[in-house]
């Protein structure tokens, strides 16, 4: 698994980076909508930020 943290506190994690995208960018869309954010700056994020975490059984 993998997840990220939004500044705004918000946790986010998915399967892997491409599940972490679609998120992210919901997430951004509704809650961050005044940051226009592109979809490369948010792919640039979660690579930058995204860590593993260990999958709750
Ligand atoms: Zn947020």
């Amino acid at each position: 698994m993998r997840a990220i943290d939004c500044p705004c506190g918000h946790h986010l994690e998915d399967t892997d980076d491409e599940e972490l995208f679609r998120l992210a960018r919901e997430h951004v869309d509704r809650d961050h909508a005044e940051m226009e954010s592109s979809d490369e700056q948010i792919r640039e994020r979660v690579a930058a930020d995204a860590y593993d975490v260990e999958p709750v059984a």
